[in-house]
């Protein structure tokens, strides 16, 4: 890796942090604008939560591995290179559930990148919170590959050492934790306390918000594989990054994601020119192509904000500028991009 560290928000003398903020500020403001291009005020204010509002805010936009990623120099990965060493990276995905006035915090996910992307949560009450080492409310983890949860590695004595905190998970993905080591360790210290929930129903975590968990097919050789649903005061957000293919979940995927206000979801390849000698078979999941034309009625109709996530690095609609990316964003589609906001 090149460059110097990455400048994050909450690094306000730095005069790249106030680049980045404005950055990011314009560039969700634009896909905002081009995600619903006939749209009102009330669906600009879909990304720009008002101050106080409990919100999820994106940590993370890349494919488990991250961009750039190890070994890779092509010209795409240098460019994730720079953004690094520009103080804007792609970091693995993952978002945060932020409820200001109460001052909870939930973290969904724990990736590679967790101790740089959780400083995109600029609040003073996280900080404070991380001082006394419970920074989160509760760690939900969808699934058990390496983007998913080998962040819990910090977690323990030789990084923060987290006080008692809930992992929200499904109930194999529980028994995963508890019984293989390092993560064991951590349950076994009292750090992590596995809460496994039940498929399809809604738990209460607090006062604002409820979570629902979704199966989804996946490559599951260590445990299963989720999306989750949380509903907060005024809307719902479906996280989703990995999944084998819309067609073979046993939901009716544009029925389920028109079921909620926003979805971010695996958008890992751009289309097969990605994966040379690869045929569609074996390929872990779908295309960005197929999950527009998936899901083009549900954005038409303004039925939910689609937000691309989870992107592989081999993935052109990284390029910034590029033609994919105006593309997504001409069929009504919003890239994700760290630091975006969706009210809750
Ligand atoms: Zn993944
Ligand atoms: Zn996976």
């Amino acid at each position: 890796m090149t460059g110097s560290p990455p400048r994050l928000p909450g690094q306000q003398e730095s005069p790249f942090s106030t680049q980045l903020m404005d950055r990011r500020t314009f560039v969700s403001g634009l896909a905002t604008v081009a995600a619903f291009p006939a749209s009102s005020l009330s669906a600009l204010a879909r990304t720009f939560p008002a101050a106080g509002e409990v919100h999820a805010l994106v940590l993370g936009t890349a494919q488990d591995a991250g961009f750039p990623q190890i070994g890779c120099y092509t010209d795409r990965c240098n460019y994730g290179r720079e953004l690094w060493a520009e103080g804007r990276p792609r970091f693995v995905s993952s978002i945060a559930l932020i409820e200001p006035d109460a001052q909870r915090f939930y973290l969904v996910d724990a990736t590679p990148d967790i101790t740089h992307q959780i400083d995109l949560i600029d609040d003073d009450g996280f900080r404070r919170r991380a001082a006394e080492r419970r920074p989160f409310d509760g760690i939900f983890l969808t699934h058990a590959h390496i983007g998913h949860y080998s962040g819990l590695d910090v977690l323990g004595n030789e990084g923060i050492g987290m006080a008692e905190t809930p992992l929200f998970c499904t109930p194999r993905m529980a028994e995963f934790i508890s019984s293989n080591q390092p993560w064991r360790f951590l349950v076994d210290q009292g750090r992590l306390v596995p809460t496994p929930i039940p498929f399809d129903t809604w738990h209460r975590l607090d006062d604002n918000l409820e979570v629902q968990l979704w199966k989804v097919p996946h490559r599951d050789e260590f445990a299963d594989t989720v999306g989750f649903v949380f509903r907060g005061p005024s809307r719902t957000l479906l996280f989703l990054p990995d999944i084998n293919g819309w067609h073979l979940w046993d939901k009716d995927a544009a029925e389920a994601v028109a079921s909620v206000d926003v979805a971010l979801l695996d958008a890992s390849f751009w289309s097969m020119d990605e994966m040379p000698g690869r045929s569609m078979d074996d390929l872990p999941h779908p295309l960005i192509l197929q999950t527009m034309d998936t899901f083009q009625s549900v954005v038409d109709d303004r039925l939910a904000e689609v937000v691309l996530t989870h992107i592989n690095n081999s993935n052109p609609a990284l390029d910034d500028g590029g033609p994919q990316q105006a593309e997504i964003a001409r069929r009504g589609f919003t890239l994700a991009r760290e630091g975006m906001r969706f009210e809750l």
